[in-house]
């Protein structure tokens, strides 16, 4: 049995790997702050096995994490804590920088006192995962795909602050030896993922039969993972990755934005049809474009299928009609969100 530390585990993607773990009978301490994307009606089904526990706490309180990881005792630590929406970003990068860069440093401080302090068969095991973003690349044009060794470059306020982490990150493995491992993935989908992300809010929208706003010509690509191949992956490197480096992670499924969008309103006329409207494509409007919009990501994961055997299992429309059914049947996670004031409204612009 390991004994993860996961920071940010009531968002999107740690509330996926939190329940994948206390499936696998692991044990599990959830740090999250529930900022407005955390939601503890994530880890409903989760929250009453006697592996899981949860504080309330902030990365950036060195305090609070010092003392959560001498009781805690973890052999792995996991940093998923993070703001994560680009346009909220472009509106008020002051939490990003918080957040994304001086609660990694805070979080890093914390986890290097506890690791020197560990016997040394217990630090033979133990790991730190970082979990980034494939956007601290930049944008690609219509050919070529992101390796471990393409350069930086990041566009945004959210890509640049998980830039500057994943070079603490680095820092810390290569001056104070912190078995760190980074990942670098591209675009995510699935359940609990919060509405303000593309999939989730296009649903959402279709269901209010509210208009569906495309950014620019929608042309724009993204390689789309699901979320259970991501956790996958993160899994099998806490078992098998090799500390120091990074792995990129893809499911090799490049998508443009109006595709995705045409494929929902497609799936939703056959499983939901509209009573007022022909089709959902009707409800689509190409709107502003988002200031700095990268034009294309799209991933070379060979390194983390060849040195550790992982690969996607969910091909992309499979994935998506799956998660289409699972935010219909979970009609009242998706309106306990628009309850609790969240607004859904267009932001990110200059
Ligand atoms: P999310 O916004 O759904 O969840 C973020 C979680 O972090 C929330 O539960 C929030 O409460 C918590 N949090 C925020 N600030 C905190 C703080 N100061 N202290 C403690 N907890 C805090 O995000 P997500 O989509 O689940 O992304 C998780 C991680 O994966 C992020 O680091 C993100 O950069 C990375 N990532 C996301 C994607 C994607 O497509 N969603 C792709 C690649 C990488």
């Amino acid at each position: 049995m390991s004994k993860y530390f996961i920071t940010g585990g009531a968002g999107f993607i740690g509330s996926n790997f939190i329940q994948m773990c206390i499936n696998k009978n692991h044990k599990v301490l959830n740090f999250d702050l529930l900022t407005y994307s955390g939601n503890l009606d994530n880890l409903h089904i989760t929250s009453k096995n006697t592996n899981y526990s949860f504080i309330k706490g902030d990365i950036c309180d060195k305090d609070l994490l010092d003392k959560s990881l001498n009781e805690f005792r973890p052999n792995c630590i996991i940093n998923f804590a993070a703001e994560s929406h680009v346009d909220k970003s472009i509106d008020n990068p002051d939490n990003f920088i918080n957040t994304n860069i001086v609660g990694t440093y805070k979080i890093l401080s914390s986890s290097l006192d506890y690791y020197t302090n560990l016997t040394e068969d217990q630090r033979r095991i133990f790991k730190f995962l970082h979990i980034s973003t494939d956007e601290v690349y930049g944008s690609l044009d219509q050919k070529g795909l992101f390796d471990e060794n393409s350069k930086y470059n990041p566009s945004s306020p959210y890509s640049a602050s998980k830039a500057a982490s994943d070079h603490l990150v680095n820092s810390w493995n290569k001056t104070y030896d912190l078995p760190t491992i980074i990942t670098n993935c591209s675009n995510n989908y699935g359940p609990y993922q919060f509405p303000e992300k593309l999939i989730p809010h296009m649903i959402q929208r279709c269901l209010s039969e509210d208009y569906l706003p495309i950014y620019g010509d929608g042309k724009n690509i993204r390689d789309w993972i699901h979320v259970y191949d991501h956790c996958d992956a993160i899994y099998e490197l806490t078992k098998k990755g090799i500390v120091g480096s990074r792995y990129n992670i893809g499911g090799s499924e490049e998508k443009s934005n109006i595709e995705i969008v045409k494929e929902i309103c497609h799936l939703l006329d056959e499983l939901r049809p509209s009573s007022n409207l022909k089709s959902y494509k009707e409800l689509i409007r190409f709107v502003e474009d988002r200031p700095g919009h990268d034009f294309r990501y799209a991933i070379d994961s060979s390194k983390i299928q060849n040195e550790i055997g992982w690969k996607p299992k969910l091909k992309f429309k499979e994935g998506l009609a799956k998660t289409v059914n699972w935010y219909l049947k979970n009609k009242d996670w998706l309106d306990n969100i628009k309850n609790n004031k969240y607004k859904l409204t267009r932001i990110g612009l200059r």
